[in-house]
């Protein structure tokens, strides 16, 4: 590991000063950063523990919603009681990440900015735009089972590694950001990721200098929610395919069904079309089909991945049939 500047900041101010400092880079659980230091993947000259700025309770909110502070640990939101209660969609997606002991250190806000866990990433004798811009995809050609089939691009196709971040989108949950001159606005979590194109460096829309201080859920719904992670082995591993769904049903046809899906692009994938397309309609095999032709317009495997695009389709089948099941 490179030696680097540490500080502890006491405020999101603090932070936001500390990430002045050139080459700078914050840090709350650590749980990825630190793997991508000691790999000299990350290699910044200061970091910024946030660790102790505050931001570590979840509150109920006036409307009903509830605000999950950005360092609240994977793990206390999991099991809080409202959480399980009124959103267990994202409960079951966080507990489907990692391994108890990373989910104790992990991080909520953390959590939404973790990298790619591409191979070639990692590997710093390897090209890869996203590590080093320019220097070439080593994935396009090589190993690339985990890779991207949709919304990828010439430059990288690497698949956004996160499960809650694929029920927040599911849930339509909305990220709080404070700027460095403690401005703060709100994005959509269905767009704080965002696709590789042609910058594959910038894996969302924080800007310079912006934290995160929380994620804001709206109000629950009484739908059935279900978070369904398809893996090589039960546990500690990614997703290759991962849908949640919220779903709700009245009169024998869908009147909500919000679904978003992990393991296939750079970000949590959400199609508005698919809701579109079935709300008002009964469920049948062949409106399934067409809601995976729609999500999967476009899919592109290449090579190792290629099995992931029926998989999405039969995992698509699969939780509509479960919720169509669960909220008869
Ligand atoms: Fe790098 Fe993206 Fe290519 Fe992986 S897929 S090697 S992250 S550019």
């Amino acid at each position: 590991m490179r030696p680097f500047q540490y500080q502890r900041a006491h405020s999101p101010g603090d932070a936001a000063q500390c990430l002045a400092a050139p080459n700078a880079m914050l840090i709350a659980g650590g749980t990825n950063l630190l793997d991508l230091m000691k790999l000299q993947v990350a290699t910044p000259d200061h970091l910024a523990d946030i660790g102790r700025i505050g931001f570590d309770s979840i509150q109920d909110l006036p409307d009903g919603g509830l605000r999950i502070g950005a360092l609240v640990t994977n793990t206390a939101a999991a099991v809080h009681p409202r959480v399980r209660a009124d959103y267990p969609v994202l409960a079951r997606a966080i507990l489907a990440g990692a391994t108890q002991q990373l989910r104790n250190k992990a991080t909520t806000g953390g959590n939404l900015c973790q990298r790619t866990r591409c191979y070639y990433f990692m590997n710093v004798d390897q090209p890869c735009n996203k590590r080093n811009p320019g220097s070439g995809c080593g994935a396009i050609g090589g190993i690339n089972k985990l890779h991207a089939v949709l919304g990828a691009s010439d430059e990288c196709i690497a698949t956004y590694p996160g499960d809650m971040a694929v029920a927040l989108s599911a849930l339509d949950a909305q990220v709080v950001i404070a700027g460095a001159g403690g401005d703060e606005r709100t994005v959509p979590v269905r767009h704080f990721h965002r696709l590789p194109g042609d910058t594959p460096w910038i894996d969302n829309v924080l800007e310079p200098g912006e934290i995160i201080l929380s994620v804001v859920l709206p109000p629950p719904v009484r739908a059935t929610q279900i978070y369904r992670k398809v893996r090589e082995r039960s546990s500690y591993a990614f997703a290759l395919v991962s849908i949640a769904a919220v779903v709700e049903m009245a009169g024998g046809q869908f009147t909500r069904a919000d679904l978003a899906f992990g393991g296939l692009a750079h970000k949590p994938w959400y199609d508005p079309r698919i809701a579109a397309l079935l709300v008002g309609n009964a469920p049948s095999p062949e409106l399934f089909d067409q809601a995976a032709d729609l999500l999967l317009e476009g899919a592109q495997g290449q090579g190792d991945n290629d099995f992931k695009i029926p998989l999405a389709r039969r995992t698509l089948h699969a939780v509509l049939a479960q919720a169509v099941e669960q909220a008869a």
